[in-house]
């Protein structure tokens, strides 16, 4: 016998019993987005190499490591999108769709790729949707972005569960003399750092602000404070954006670590934080890049969104037991038992969606007898068992029998069962 192959480490099937609450939560995003107003774009999941290294930055966990990339014999090297910011702002320089100021208020969702070590909440593929907004410099896009996303937790009623956790990184110049007074007071530290964070002061010193080593913790107690540094332009528009959220009554956390791991943010960065996923607790985060277009060769353009990671939204989700009873259930499951019925059940099953189009409704199919047809329904979770046997042949109807409570069965003709299930189903 040959070996039977297994998924790639790290990539998940997301099987049939698990695509209903995919779909829940994907239908409310998508909802919500666009009763704000965004459009969705899609674009593919491969770009050239060069595309993420310049946005993201060479010496980021995920240019360094992460990605997968593929060199082809035309010298040209391809990867498969470890995140979606980059990918969107190119689409927008290569179509002209943020020239002369145009605003753009966009989403995207679909597969990320990390290589990553694989653990709960965290993959090799996994899902994100984005948000991404263009051309629009002040506070209040910040804020309805984060507005938009409050209202998403509520909607899916785990606003208990998570913490928005807020910073300004502010301007490049501000963040580079931040950096360099940073470098100094660590320095004198540099032995007592831990490996990573020593080797960071040389490559990506805000980083080590996100550090979780305990004893590295404890160094930057006494670091200098960026808020001693912030332009104040990006100090202007940080109070603009907390004035808003308090006028919105969103409570948020002030955290001067949160750096993010891209190169490409300024001013407002932010995560939304639960405690309820272990090591893997950010479920979005996002910030605003103002200088990412003229990195990867367009015009300056205003820029901030976010993304959120469907697989830890969905883990949170089950953690708390938020998870809708009854995602997509069945309405009727059609039995057909005798001569002839199951051509028929068939044809009526399709009169009724003719007639109904929203209803669910399965037909029972590979035959059976009665008891075996109707233990089918049951395990379907329908609501309702459609039957026809020889005795409703003859008469030209159908017994509707509900499967989830003790109210009787009825009898009804075969013109009238879509009507009947109408009020059934009210
Ligand atoms: P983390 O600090 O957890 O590695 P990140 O800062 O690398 O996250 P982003 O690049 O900001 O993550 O991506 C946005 C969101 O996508 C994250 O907040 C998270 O919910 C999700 N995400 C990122 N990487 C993964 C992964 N490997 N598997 C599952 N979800 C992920
Ligand atoms: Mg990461």
């Amino acid at each position: 016998m040959v070996e039977a192959l297994q998924a790639i480490t790290g990539m998940n099937d997301i099987l049939p019993e698990q695509t209903p609450v995919w779909q829940y939560f994907e239908e409310t995003v998508t909802d919500l987005l666009a009763s704000y107003g965004y459009k969705q774009i899609r674009t593919p999941i491969m770009e050239y190499t060069g595309l993420f290294k310049r946005s993201i930055g060479e010496v980021t966990d995920i240019v360094e490591k992460e990605m997968y990339t593929l060199d082809k014999e035309d010298g040209k090297s391809y990867a498969l999108r470890p995140e979606n910011t980059a990918a969107v702002v190119r689409s927008m320089i290569e179509h002209g769709l943020t020239h002369a100021g145009r605003v753009q208020k966009l989403w995207y969702y679909g597969p990320m790729f990390r290589r990553e070590r694989p653990q709960k909440g965290r993959y090799r593929q996994f899902h994100q949707i984005g948000v991404e907004v263009f051309n629009l410099a002040g506070p209040d896009i910040d804020a309805e972005l984060i507005a938009l996303t409050w209202r998403l937790w509520k909607l899916l009623g785990i606003e208990s569960a998570v913490t928005l956790e807020l910073n300004s990184l502010g301007s490049l110049e501000a963040r580079n003399n931040y950096k360099a007074a940073l470098v100094d007071y660590l320095t004198t530290y540099k032995d007592q750092l831990d490996k990573d964070s020593q080797s960071r002061l040389s490559t990506n010193p805000l980083r080590i602000l996100d550090t979780k080593i305990e004893s590295t913790k404890t160094i930057l107690v006494n670091a200098p404070k960026f808020t001693d540094f912030i332009d104040e332009d990006s100090s202007e528009h940080f109070k603009g954006l907390l004035m808003r959220l308090d006028t919105l009554g969103i409570p948020y956390v002030l955290n001067t670590n949160l750096v993010r791991g891209l190169d490409y943010y300024n001013k407002t960065v932010f995560e939304w934080t639960t405690t309820a996923l272990g090591a893997q607790g950010t479920v979005c985060g996002g910030g605003r890049y103002d200088g990412l277009f003229e990195q990867i060769g367009g015009k300056p353009t205003f820029g901030v969104g976010f993304a959120m990671g469907v697989e830890r939204l969905i883990l949170l989700l089950k953690e708390l037991g938020k998870i809708p009873t009854a995602l997509n259930q069945l309405d009727c499951y059609f039995v057909a038992v005798g001569e002839g019925t199951d051509a028929l059940a068939l044809k009526l099953s399709e009169q009724i969606r003719d007639q109904f189009p929203q209803l669910k409704l399965q037909v029972n199919t590979g035959g059976g007898n009665f008891k075996n047809q109707l233990k089918k329904a049951d395990n379907s979770c329908a609501r309702y068992a459609l039957i026809l046997g020889e005795n409703e042949l003859s008469q030209q109807k159908l017994v509707c029998k509900p499967l989830r409570d003790d109210t009787p069965q009825q009898l009804v003709d075969w013109a009238d069962i879509a009507s009947h299930l109408k009020q059934l189903l009210k």
